[in-house]
């Protein structure tokens, strides 16, 4: 058992459920099939599919549950189905639950929410972590990977996703694991960005990391292209002569830099107007996922011109906030 980084079996698990909670069945059929001929079992899968109802909903793991279902037929039942859980405990599932919710995080779980509304804390206790953690043909430190990747997938869950990094450490995940997970979800984000992924960057070699392109659109004389890049990408320095550009941020946190002014933190929503004969570079956050829209604008005998990198000296000392 690895220590350090996840194995190809976790990573696909990652992946697998972080997909189903962004309800992108294509990329789940990816990730599936990358975990079945890493090994992982039909029954794992089916487990993980199942236990996404609690953190994204019933329609959602419903729909997983289908791509797998479907991608079983499609490959001819060939794949290892794996154990099925032992029988349910003895008992009140209300009572078991709350012990295994008490040992999973390291101490009992308590607080107004549960007193303002005592029914969420009762269908917690008896059947998330009662009949569902129960279910033991998968171990909890990866029904809290699985956790992880589906909260660090959505949107608006901090609070349950922090809690939860700290019931998967509890529960043996190191920290680069943890890390390893958030990137994965990090990335199923990026690749359903609303105008399109694209394929590998052709002017790649004017960047440092691997970036997307997508053309938007060609035809009316104001090109626009989609431009997703990996944590830590960020072209070269350079200038586009006699045309200016605008980057419309999409998607994740990166950044901006005009040579000789300090480096611009990006968000979703901002705008950035680059002047024509502007030295500059933009790119990802170290974290982060960033896709922007870059607008050319249109300008008789435009080109651009590529410079130095951004060094790692340079792009290291930026603090993203
Ligand atoms: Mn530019």
């Amino acid at each position: 058992m690895a220590t350090e980084g996840l194995t190809i079996q976790q990573r696909a698990i990652a992946e697998s459920a972080a997909y189903a909670a962004r309800g992108n069945q294509e990329g789940l059929k990816q990730a599936l099939i990358a975990g079945l001929e890493a090994g992982v079992t039909v029954n794992e899968f089916k487990e993980i599919l199942v236990q996404a109802y609690a953190y994204c909903g019933f329609p959602r793991s419903l729909n997983a549950l289908a791509t797998l279902m479907q991608l079983e037929a499609e490959r001819g039942y060939t794949d290892a189905q794996g154990k099925l859980p032992s029988l349910k405990p003895e008992g009140s599932a209300l009572i078991y639950g709350a012990e295994n919710q008490t040992k999973l995080v390291g101490a009992k779980v308590e607080g107004k929410l549960f007193e303002f509304a005592p029914a969420i804390d009762e269908y917690l206790k008896a059947h998330l972590f009662g009949d569902i953690f129960a279910r033991d043909n998968i171990d909890w430190q990866t029904r809290e990977l699985a956790t992880i990747a589906m909260l660090a997938a959505r949107e608006g869950v901090e609070s349950q996703l922090n809690s939860h990094i700290n019931i998967g450490k509890h529960n043996g995940l190191t920290d680069a694991q943890v890390a390893e997970i958030l990137q994965i979800a990090s990335s199923t984000q990026a690749k359903d960005v609303v105008f399109g992924f694209g394929e590998e960057n052709p002017y790649g070699q004017y960047f440092s990391g691997k970036s997307y392109l997508k053309p938007i659109t060609t035809e009316n004389g104001v090109p626009m292209f989609n431009v997703t890049f990996e944590p830590r990408c960020r072209n070269n320095w350079h200038i586009h002569h006699k045309s200016g550009q605008i980057l419309l941020v999409t998607q994740g946190r990166g950044w901006y830099q005009e040579w000789g002014k300090p480096a611009r933190a990006l968000k979703v929503g901002d705008v950035v107007n680059i002047s024509p004969e502007t030295k500059h570079w933009h790119g990802a956050a170290k974290d982060s996922w960033f896709t922007h829209i870059a607008v050319e604008v249109p300008a008789k005998d435009g080109a651009n011109e590529w410079l130095e990198p951004v060094t790692d000296e340079e792009y290291d000392n930026l603090e993203w906030k």
